[in-house]
């Protein structure tokens, strides 16, 4: 993957380097467009973050998922995408005549369309074993990782929807899960309170914090929890810890032109599109209710096909 810089005017720049944004690129470059991707990190997004993706069309074994997002990666560059590692856009605004106008702590780019797949980042708990269990044990994401808990014991953290629908989507495979929130009262709706309560392989533990998860070095075995009121500690024997306390959507670039909405996340039409032509936006940043790879792939291969069509559609009218 190339690092060496950016070409500074371009006609389609996307700003950021995961499933969403390398597929855009990929029907952007394919397409005939001059097209940068910018990545503030590494390539792959969040999938990097996990030792295995099993849900992803075509590998019925299974990839890694910095493995998968390398192949991404070269897939679009093998089609003429420029992809740029270790380049933050901080600030995205418009020039009167429409160019794109996007900044990184150096330089100054433009593109007459900009595809915005900037991604979301699970809220984390930032307890002692988090950072070192991650993907060995500590998990933001059930339909990815619940098959590997199968007759295993685990915790899923939280109190909203998330938590509450994911822990008993979890107990498809988990034989006990126990359900870590740190008040009595529950931010999910009723009806999966009383699911819950109602499941027998489910045990509320309430009202408990977590304060650190425990492990043998290689997998997670437990999880230390406080009772809230009393101060109490104890030690819950697990095998795994699956966190639902909010997620952090990546939308602050997009601040200048776009509105996201009350929780950060962009709203888009069917076609990517927003309410700026040519800015187009992808993946989990957006309001789309399946955050995968593979709907992140697919919205990001919209996003590119619209970009495109914004751009033949602007050539006609020149
Ligand atoms: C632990 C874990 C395991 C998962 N397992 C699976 C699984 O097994 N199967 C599955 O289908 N899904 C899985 N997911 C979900 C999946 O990873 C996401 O749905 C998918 O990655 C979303 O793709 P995206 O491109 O929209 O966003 P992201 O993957 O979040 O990528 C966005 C990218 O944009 C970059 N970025 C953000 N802001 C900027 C900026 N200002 N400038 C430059 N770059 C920027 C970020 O660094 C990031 O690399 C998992 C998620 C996690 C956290």
């Amino acid at each position: 993957v190339s690092n060496d810089g950016a070409d500074k005017a371009v006609d389609i720049a996307i700003i950021g380097g995961g499933p969403a944004g390398l597929t855009a690129a990929l029907y952007a470059a394919r397409g005939g467009a001059h097209t940068t991707v910018f990545e503030r990190g590494v390539l792959g997004g969040q999938i990097t973050t996990t030792d295995r993706i099993e849900n992803y069309p075509a590998f019925p074994e299974g990839i890694g998922g910095g493995e998968l997002g390398e192949l991404m990666a070269r897939q679009a560059e093998t089609h003429g995408a420029k992809i740029v590692p270790f380049v933050e856009i901080t600030k995205l605004t418009q020039l009167d005549d429409g160019t794109f106008e996007l900044t990184d702590e150096y330089d100054t780019h433009y593109a007459r369309s900009v595809i915005i797949a900037t991604g979301a980042v699970p809220k984390l708990l930032e307890i002692d074993g988090e950072a070192e269990y991650t993907g060995r044990g500590v998990s933001w994401c059930s339909t990815c990782d619940g098959a590997f808990y199968r007759g295993k014991v685990i915790a899923v953290i939280g109190g909203g929807n998330a938590a509450l629908e994911e822990a008993l989507f979890l107990t498809k495979f988990a034989r006990r899960v126990y359900l870590v929130h740190r008040r009595e009262a529950f931010r999910a709706e009723t009806v999966h309170v009383d699911r819950a309560q109602a499941h027998e392989a489910i045990e509320f533990v309430t009202p408990f914090a977590p304060l650190k998860i425990v492990g043998d070095g290689s997998k997670v075995t437990g999880l230390h929890i406080e009772h809230v009121e009393h101060g109490t500690t104890d030690v819950l024997e697990i095998d795994g810890v699956f966190e639902y306390v909010g997620t952090c959507p990546q939308s602050t670039v997009a601040e200048s032109l776009l509105t996201p909405d009350e929780y950060g996340y962009l709203d888009v039409q069917t076609d990517g599109s927003t309410d700026i032509p040519g800015l187009f936006c992808a993946g989990d940043v957006t309001t789309a209710p399946l955050k995968q790879v593979v709907t992140a792939a697919g919205a990001g291969a919209v996003a590119g096909f619209s970009a495109l069509r914004f751009l033949e559609q602007q050539a006609l009218q020149q």
